[in-house]
């Protein structure tokens, strides 16, 4: 069966109505991602559907393919002691990142309003020139998937249909 606005929730049978998520978030150590107006179909108790079935998986090729590979990250070199260098200014960071930053994108699904993913990481903060950056994409393109599922089930999200 296929759920769309007006079409009867298929737990309950109430009319499904668009609504927007007003946020929630998932974890997968050290990555916390938190959604923000998110659209989804709802019925008036609650129950919560992806607007189409296609969307967790658009969602998670656009963060992980468009979105994340244009954040900025620490050039790193050395082989069994890595050092890292900023990726602005190119002075030398520590060896951990030092506290948690958060990244922003506002998205949209097939021309709906925008909605928003924060992407919460440790990061370096250079000494230098003060540019946030991540320590290793590659690390953050790799945590986006499990994050993801977990903020949806936390949320309650079923598939349509
Ligand atoms: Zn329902
Ligand atoms: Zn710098």
């Amino acid at each position: 069966m296929k759920v769309a606005a007006g079409v009867p929730c298929p737990l309950c049978e109430a009319p499904l109505a668009q609504a927007r998520l007003p946020h929630f978030s998932g974890d997968e150590a050290p990555l916390r991602v938190t959604l923000r107006a998110m659209p989804a179909l709802q019925c008036p108790t609650g129950h919560t559907y992806f607007v189409k079935r296609g969307f967790p998986l658009w969602l998670t090729n656009h963060l992980v393919g468009n979105d994340e590979p244009g954040l900025p990250s620490a050039r790193s070199s050395g082989w069994l002691l890595r050092k890292y260098a900023c990726a602005q200014c190119g002075a030398s960071l520590g060896a951990r990142p030092d506290h948690r930053y958060s990244f922003w994108f506002d998205l949209a699904f097939e021309g709906g309003d925008a909605f928003a993913v924060e992407l919460s990481m440790p990061v370096f903060r250079c000494a230098a020139c003060g540019t946030e950056q991540l320590h290793s994409i590659e690390r953050l393109r790799a945590l986006t998937p499990a994050a993801l599922v977990h903020a949806f089930k936390g949320a309650g999200i079923k598939p349509p249909g």
